[in-house]
C-alpha cells in the first residue's frame, strides 16, 4: 500500500541550490582574488605556508602530517555520465537505490536542480568504490577507528597558530553544503 506520492529522497525541511548554481557564488567570492589551479599544495608546502600570515588548508589532514599516526580512510566513488535523447528520465534530481542488486547508489538527473529546459537530459550514476591513496577522497569514514585516529591529528592541528584546517578533508567530517558554509562563517567569526 502506498501512502505517499512524495518521491523526494532527502529529509531536510529546506532544499535547493543557489539561483544559478554554486558556480555563481564561487565566481563572486573569488572576484579580484588570485587563483592558481592544478597546483598541489604538497609540491611546494613551504612556499604556500609562507605566502600569508594565516593559511587555510582544505586538503587531507593526515597527508598534511605525513601520515605520522597512520592513514585515515575515505570512501571513493565512480561517476558514470550519460546524455539521453529524452526530455525527462526520472522526474527528480536524485533517486537513491538502496537494494543489494543495483550496483549504483543513486542517479542524479541534473536538469531538475534548476528546472532547466532541454529536449535532452544528462544523468550521472554513482558507484561506491574503495578509496586508494592518490585518488579523490569523497567521504570521510567517521567510524570509531578513524575518529580515534583523527583525534590524534586534531591534537597536532590545535597547536598550530598559522595553519587552520577547514572543510570536509581538513576537519575529517561529512558536511552538507549548508553545513560547510556555516562552518566557514563560524571559523571567520572565531578569527576576528
Ligand atoms: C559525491 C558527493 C555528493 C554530494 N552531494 C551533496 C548534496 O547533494 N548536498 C549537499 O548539501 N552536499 C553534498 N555533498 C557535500 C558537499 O559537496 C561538501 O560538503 C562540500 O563540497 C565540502 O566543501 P569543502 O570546501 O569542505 O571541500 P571541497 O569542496 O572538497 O574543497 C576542498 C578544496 O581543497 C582542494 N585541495 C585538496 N587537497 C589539495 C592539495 N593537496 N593541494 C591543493 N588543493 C587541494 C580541493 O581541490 C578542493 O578545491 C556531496 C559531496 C560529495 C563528495
Amino acid at each position: 500500500v502506498r501512502f505517499t506520492f512524495d518521491n523526494n529522497y532527502f529529509n531536510d525541511l529546506y532544499q535547493g541550490i543557489p539561483i544559478g548554481g554554486y558556480t555563481k557564488i564561487i565566481e563572486k567570492m573569488l572576484d579580484g582574488i588570485d587563483v592558481e589551479l592544478n597546483t598541489d599544495f604538497f609540491e611546494d608546502k613551504e612556499k604556500w605556508l609562507n605566502i600569508a600570515d594565516k593559511v587555510l588548508f582544505t586538503g587531507m589532514i593526515d597527508q598534511y602530517y605525513d601520515y605520522c599516526f597512520g592513514e585515515l580512510e575515505y570512501r571513493g566513488l565512480d561517476f558514470e555520465f550519460e546524455t539521453l535523447d529524452i526530455e525527462n528520465y526520472q522526474g527528480n534530481a536524485v533517486i537513491n537505490y538502496t537494494d543489494r542488486e543495483t550496483p549504483f547508489t543513486r542517479i542524479i538527473e541534473h536538469k531538475h536542480f534548476e528546472n532547466a529546459e532541454s529536449d535532452k537530459t544528462v544523468i550521472t550514476r554513482e558507484y561506491p568504490k574503495a578509496w586508494e591513496k592518490g585518488k579523490e577522497a569523497y567521504y570521510p569514514m567517521n567510524d570509531d577507528k578513524n575518529t580515534e585516529l583523527f583525534a590524534k591529528y586534531k591534537e597536532l592541528a590545535d597547536k598550530e597558530d598559522k595553519v587552520i584546517f577547514g572543510g570536509r578533508l581538513g576537519m575529517y567530517q561529512y558536511f552538507d553544503m549548508w553545513k560547510v558554509i556555516e562552518e566557514a562563517l563560524k571559523l571567520v567569526d572565531n578569527l576576528e
